[in-house]
């Protein structure tokens, strides 16, 4: 009887374990085929989010992002946050980057040092306190700059190349299209990760690119890759060739 107990916990375990060799090969393979191609012999694009997060639609696409194993880059409302603090940490540990949209989403423009502060640097130490690293990039709301947000910003300043204006009429045919047209190596895409449409083109957008070749990485992945270094107080728009 003993014998037979033994016999039956061995192969249980035997069992257990071709399971998870199973479940791990399946993994392996279920992996985009660009996961572990070289970044600099490819063509790249970045995704970018902003004004998030929002509970149902960011969380949804993470999910389809994470399907997908693509990478994105996502500029938070510091307002926000206090609500997201989970979804914030399943952006970073699932291996996007984070970035600064403001506290109020307010333009940066003429605004003194105290006020830009309670913008920026306030949004900094929140993001810090929930994610315990301080390496954030920033994008001013309406992608407003001047010599003063370029001074104070502390940080590289990331604009981009390809604007399908989502927002406006949240017509996801409509943005998958604009934004597959005007796709080229090294651009950054505009997205906002509040709308359900946004998410449905998102997604859609990865795998029509996937099919034309595109590798979509984050903003600090492209711009590494195209051996251009971000500084603070510099603005960047694109890694084009
Ligand atoms: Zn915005």
């Amino acid at each position: 009887m003993r014998r037979y107990q033994k016999r039956g916990i061995i192969a249980v375990l035997a069992g257990l374990l071709a399971g998870l060799t199973l479940l791990i090969c399946v993994r392996r393979t279920a992996l985009p085929v660009d996961a572990s191609a070289h970044l600099s012999q490819q063509k790249l694009i970045a995704l970018t989010f902003d004004d998030g997060p929002r509970r149902s639609t960011t969380t949804r696409l993470l999910d389809g992002l994470a399907e997908r194993g693509v990478k994105a880059t996502f500029f938070l409302i510091g307002k926000q946050l206090a609500d997201h603090e989970d979804v914030v940490r399943r952006m970073d540990r699932e291996g996007h980057q984070i970035g600064i949209h403001t506290f109020d989403h307010v333009q940066l423009t003429d605004l003194n040092q105290a006020d830009f502060d309670a913008q920026v640097v306030t949004t900094r130490t929140l993001l810090k306190d929930i994610l315990g690293h301080n390496d954030f990039l920033l994008r001013p709301p309406y992608g407003k700059w001047d010599e003063g947000v370029k001074k104070r910003a502390g940080c590289p300043i990331i604009l981009w190349s390809i604007d399908p204006e989502d927002w406006n009429d949240k017509n996801t045919d409509r943005v998958v299209n604009m934004v597959v047209n005007q796709a080229r190596d090294g651009g950054i895409i505009l997205l906002h990760d509040i709308y359900p449409q946004s998410v449905d083109a998102a997604l859609a957008i990865v795998d029509k690119l996937h099919a034309q070749g595109y590798y979509f990485c984050t903003i600090d992945q492209l711009f590494a890759a195209r051996g251009i270094s971000l500084n603070p107080g510099e603005v960047y728009w694109n890694a084009y060739p």
